[in-house]
């Protein structure tokens, strides 16, 4: 195994760099409010191209508004890319997304400034709309990239008062109307690395500086409508109701019992297993390997002296694979059959998004995890219950994730932070992983 150079990162201008970024769409209580299209996302490009151009990058800003900043290497061909967003949750906090950005930029900075001759191009990108934003798109940018999103979807996109993606995306300096060349694949990507908060306490918890990611999770979304009868809520009596609002209740509680029922088998055949079984903390951990969530509820008509005619939710379920996703949505169909025909309702069920899990990169992933042992920092793997960008520029190249600790766990909130300790040794490994990538001697 090669030694690591002993090569730091200028952490300073880190610092000053990120509380400059802070400053851009600050909520003055240690958040921040960047949503795409917003004008802080635009200051905040500006800012980006500004410190690209200083870093002696090529910057460019493609179709769909991601900003690239590379620079070549002694052989053309594939490049080497590291980054992440710099668009925030409504009311978010400051490390989601632009961390990633600023320590990619501070790796290809510090490799440059030490004469590191890089043999692949080596590179920056900003992607545009990673979080969900006005126009209900979220990963825009890596999607789009990845060949997921197709232009007539995102041409009839619109923002809740009417104004066009089109235009937001112009205003970023992308170009809806020319998105045939903004497709990137394995010959131009050799590999993607991002670096992102955890947004969970694993890490903090396993008092670990750095986490290897092993996977991003599917997501699966459905709308269930449930059709009953609103009635007087006097003169109706009970053996005669068919409410909506009960019916849809006893789904949202039988989504959770499902997953208690799942989580108890799950833990007594854990208590079956032998001793010496697969050493992987996440896989004992059955809870972190299967969620669902019902985050949006509504009733029709709304009224105190109406029973609920109709409700209509939102079931999510998210896991490390499809086939353990798509069994619980089966449980859940069979379940919402049962609570039909027991309450007279009419239920249906549509599915609104079915994204596949997607595994990073082995390459990557060994070469993330050596470099940490080489530079003596501690890590572990972990599986992500979050979607990144990371999981679309897997669909078609090799990449990779390391996650740093959020402390307590905190994420989308202003109360989003990671200690600078931990982003100094994540910055090494990034350093030291695209130092060995580089050297790499196999096709993309
Ligand atoms: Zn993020």
């Amino acid at each position: 195994m090669p030694e690591p150079q002993t090569v730091h990162c200028d952490m300073q201008r880190f610092m000053s760099g990120f509380t400059d970024v802070s400053h851009i769409g600050s909520t003055g209580d240690g958040g921040v409010n960047r949503p795409f299209g917003s004008e802080a996302d635009l200051q905040l490009r500006a800012w980006l191209t500004r410190r690209m151009k200083d870093a002696g990058l090529q910057v460019t800003v493609d179709a769909i508004g991601n900003l690239w900043g590379m620079k070549a290497g002694s052989d053309p061909g594939p490049a080497i890319v590291l980054g992440s967003h710099h668009d925030s949750v409504p009311f978010g906090g400051r490390f989601d997304g632009p961390l990633g950005v600023l320590a990619a930029l501070e790796v290809i900075q510090t490799l440059q400034e030490t004469g590191y001759r890089n043999r692949r191009p080596l590179g920056v990108v900003s992607f545009t709309a990673e979080e969900p934003n006005p126009f209900d798109i979220s990963t825009m940018g890596s999607r789009t990239v990845a060949g997921r999103l197709t232009t007539e979807q995102l041409l009839a996109a619109h923002d809740g008062t009417g104004r066009p993606l089109e235009l937001a995306i112009a205003q970023a300096g992308g170009d809806l109307r020319r998105l045939s060349g903004v497709r990137k694949t394995d010959r131009d990507l050799f590999a993607f690395l991002e670096l992102h908060i955890e947004q969970g306490r694993r890490l903090e918890s396993a008092g670990m500086s750095a986490g290897v990611v092993t996977g991003v999770c599917g997501i699966y979304r459905e709308l269930v409508s449930v059709a009953g009868e609103a009635n007087h809520a006097g003169t109706t009596r009970l053996t005669d109701r068919r409410d909506a609002l009960l019916a849809g209740a006893e789904l949202a509680l039988g989504v959770e019992r499902l997953l208690l029922d799942r989580l108890s088998r799950r833990s007594r055949a854990a208590n079956n297993r032998e001793e010496n079984a697969p050493a992987a903390i996440f896989r004992d951990n059955p809870e972190e390997e299967l969620i669902a969530t019902v985050g949006r509820f509504a009733i029709t008509p709304n009224a105190p002296n109406i029973i609920p005619g109709q409700c209509d939710f939102t079931v999510e379920i998210r896991g490390a694979s499809s086939s353990a996703i798509h069994s619980f949505a089966a449980e859940f169909g069979a379940l919402a059959k049962q609570i039909g025909a027991a309450r007279g309702v009419q239920i249906s069920r549509k599915v609104i998004l079915d994204q596949a899990p997607e595994a990073m990169d082995d390459t990557v992933t060994d070469t993330l995890r050596s470099a940490a042992a080489a530079l003596r920092i501690p890590c572990r793997d972990l599986f992500s219950m979050a979607g990144h960008d990371a999981a679309h520029i897997a669909s078609f190249t090799k990449a990779g994730m390391l996650f740093v600790p959020s402390i307590d766990g905190k994420s989308h909130c202003k109360e989003e932070e990671t200690r600078m300790d931990d982003i100094s040794h994540a910055l090494a490994i990034l350093l030291e992983t695209t130092r060995r990538l580089d050297g790499l001697d196999i096709d993309a």
